[in-house]
């Protein structure tokens, strides 16, 4: 949302293309626009290191074919950047053929008055809003809020499933612990589509499952534009151990345990991996540093492949184990050591899922619902077991 537009000709003809990030999720520096090429770079406030969420708004380009040089690394996606014609409310995916060696070019229709790109497919609480909406009332819906967020808005909490207190499993599911992770969002709304589904695996949860869902939990770095991954002094999901320093942590710590009751069977952290590339193009569990509690979580990876039927293929091969590669945190910082604590749980781990690619299928924001339908199946009969 804060945006600092560098560079910007103070003499800019009236007919010239406008740049901006200035809406909710936002993240854009111009470096310079000349002629049909426009040098910008993702905002790293707050980040420490380098990370690549970037999304912006060009106006007043009608016509034109302009072509976008990132100045700042290479981020751009495994299907291309995602381009939205209709003011950011749906993307798609722009196609490797328009980019070319950090670069990506668009021609605007002639009448275009609002094109948006970004690094994915931007997902705000207005798309949850329009998410509940779409839902509707039901008997199985709580809509609640957590806490307020250090600025003020509304961090978003929903009890979906057997809400009278007779349930016999209880399920947590956190999402954007990383502000940036916005196709997770797609996917945990797959997830509820599942749980209110009139099927058999709709019916057996929510006869038998009460869920806590947590769709922002940086709710302010999602609204605001930030990476949110390795947020300084430390992001949402370093913030489990100690004294948390997010608003939305704290009331975490505290609900979650009283709300389990001895019952929170499982939670499930929605992530998405790094931008592309070998195993982050691949969906994945997480392991944590407790073998007992891994070798459940494997094991629900068992019934996933087993029961999955859309089209994004997940593999129990492509777990990343606790040790692997980056997978070395041990004290209970993020959410998914903390919850393998708890009286009760069966299993918590992260879950990985890419920003555009898996296999060789393209993820959006359909696809991304289909394989939270298969986790609501493979909830059902993990829980059954
Ligand atoms: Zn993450």
């Amino acid at each position: 949302l804060v945006c600092l537009l560098l560079s910007l000709p103070v003499f800019a003809a009236a007919d010239a293309p406008q740049f901006d990030c200035d809406f909710p999720g936002g993240n854009f520096i111009l470096d310079k626009a000349e002629g049909d090429d426009v040098s910008f770079h993702q905002d790293l406030r707050e980040t420490d290191g380098d990370w690549f969420y970037w999304y912006f708004r060009v106006r007043n380009a009608g016509g034109r074919t302009l072509t976008f040089h990132l100045t700042k690394g290479n981020h751009i996606g495994a299907r291309g950047p995602a381009v939205s014609d209709d003011g950011g409310k749906t993307f798609r995916w722009l196609g490797l053929s328009a980019v070319k060696d950090g670069t990506f070019s668009y021609t605007f229709a002639a009448d275009a008055a609002d094109v948006r790109f970004s690094v994915a497919m931007p997902y705000q609480e207005t798309n949850w809003k329009a998410f509940l909406q779409k839902i509707g009332n039901r008997p199985e819906l709580k809509a609640e809020v957590l806490c307020k967020s250090p600025k003020g808005r509304d961090v978003e909490m929903l009890h979906v499933g057997k809400l009278d207190g007779g349930a016999k499993h209880r399920v947590a599911i956190t999402c954007r612990h990383h502000a940036c992770e916005m196709m997770a969002s797609f996917e945990l709304e797959g997830i509820l589509e599942g749980v209110l589904a009139d099927d058999e695996t709709g019916k057996w949860l929510r006869e038998n499952v009460e869920f806590l869902i947590l769709p922002f939990m940086d709710k302010d770095g999602v609204e605001d534009g930030l990476q949110g991954k390795n947020r300084k002094p430390h992001d949402p999901n370093r913030d489990y151990m100690g004294e948390s320093i997010y608003p939305s942590v704290a009331a975490v710590k505290k609900l979650v345990p009283e709300w389990s009751g001895g019952k929170l069977r499982i939670l499930l952290d929605l992530h998405c991996p790094y931008l592309k590339g070998g195993a982050n193009e691949n969906i994945h569990l997480v392991g944590g540093p407790n073998p007992a509690i891994w070798e459940r979580a494997q094991r629900f990876g068992e019934i996933l492949q087993r029961v999955q039927r859309g089209p994004l293929v997940y593999r129990t091969q492509d777990n990343v184990a606790h040790g692997q590669t980056w997978n070395t945190l041990k004290e209970p910082r993020s959410v998914g050591i903390w919850a393998a604590e708890l009286p009760g749980i069966s299993f918590a781990t992260s879950l990985e899922f890419p920003y555009a690619n898996v296999r060789d299928k393209d993820v959006t924001p359909e696809t991304a619902r289909a394989f939270g339908h298969d986790v609501a199946a493979a909830f059902a009969e993990y829980l059954k077991q």
